[in-house]
């Protein structure tokens, strides 16, 4: 059956501005409507979501603004026969972005130098302290669209990247790529590691006491993929006992993160309100995706980052 009209559900809200998104649709061949938790839905209806809901089942076409669909359950979409598709594909240059942000500051300290300056210090650090990130180690885990927005990026700096994938097989810009059971080979020698993979049964936990302990002690460790693909307590505790340096850190086990955490307190932990996607056109970048499946759906076409 044909789409009838794009369902834009208020928890959109969470990422990007509502009536930003709806207007961000040109010549679009359906209604666009704005829904809150009242509305019910269809197969003519196209629903487009940050959170998921339980009555999206009901709908022709369900569409997470985001990359990852881990709250959504899949199992739920296969056996109702809704399609499920998400926004992987646009996410390269932004989270690679502050990717390369948090090591160029930790490298070059700047995130030292801006605490400093609250206190109106000019503050020298140690001689062996800053070093460049040029032909230093990268290893990126993942080089699906966030892996290679960083590696593209990090080789741009004069990095040596390698990654982790599970096909093993070697891609441009990457001068080694080990499979995931070699996990610890892969970032033994690395000044940076970098997680950029989904958060499924295979990557909760991944990042753990015994790959801290992998890692040398002045590694830093970068995560802009999601909290639960890292042991919070053993990365606090790797801080703690200096067994890495330092951390980048977009997303974490409870968000937003808890007052109470240690995380908040150490000098060499850069933390990001998971805002790694977050830019002023982000909203056009998913009404582009979202109005190619649109357009793909009623082509009878299949959908661009199908997942369900
Ligand atoms: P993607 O699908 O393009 O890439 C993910 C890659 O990880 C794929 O190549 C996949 O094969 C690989 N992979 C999966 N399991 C693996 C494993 N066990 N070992 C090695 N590789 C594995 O997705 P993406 O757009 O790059 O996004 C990746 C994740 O990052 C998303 O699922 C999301 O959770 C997160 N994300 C966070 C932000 C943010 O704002 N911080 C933004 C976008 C995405």
């Amino acid at each position: 059956p044909e789409l009838r009209r794009l369902c834009v559900h208020e928890s959109i809200g969470n990422a990007i501005p509502r009536e930003g998104f709806v207007s961000a649709f040109d010549n679009f061949p359906i209604p666009i409507e704005l829904v809150s938790d009242d509305e019910t839905y269809d197969e003519g209806d196209a629903v487009a979501s940050f959170e998921p809901r339980p009555e999206f089942l009901d709908a022709g076409w369900v569409h997470v603004i985001r990359a990852g669909y881990d709250a959504f359950d899949t199992n739920a979409y296969e056996t109702a026969r809704t399609p499920l598709t998400n926004s992987t594909g646009i996410h390269g240059t932004t989270v690679g972005e502050i990717a390369v942000g948090y090591m160029l500051s930790l490298a070059r300290m700047l995130h030292i130098y801006r605490d400093r300056q609250n206190d109106d210090d000019w503050y020298e650090p140690e001689y062996s302290r800053p070093f460049t990130v040029e032909d230093e180690r990268l290893c990126v885990i993942g080089l699906g669209t966030l892996g290679q927005g960083i590696s593209e990026r990090a080789n741009a700096l004069g990095m040596d990247v390698v990654g982790v994938r599970r096909s093993g097989k070697s891609i441009p810009g990457v001068s080694e790529v080990y499979h995931p059971d070699d996990l610890h080979d892969a970032i033994a020698d690395a000044r940076f590691v970098a997680v950029a993979v989904p958060h499924t049964p295979s990557t909760e936990g991944m990042i753990s006491t015994a790959e801290f302990e992998a890692m040398g002690d002045d590694a830093y460790l970068v995560n802009v993929a999601r909290g639960p693909i890292v042991d919070e307590d053993a990365l606090i505790d790797a801080l703690d006992s200096g067994t890495i340096a330092g951390a980048g850190l977009d997303v974490f086990e409870t968000e937003p993160l808890p007052e109470e955490s240690p995380l908040w307190d150490f000098e060499e932990v850069i933390i990001s309100p998971h805002r790694g996607s977050a830019t002023n056109r982000y909203h056009l970048d998913i009404a582009e995706l979202v109005a190619e499946n649109v357009h793909r759906y009623q082509d009878g076409e299949s959908l661009k980052n199908r997942v369900v």
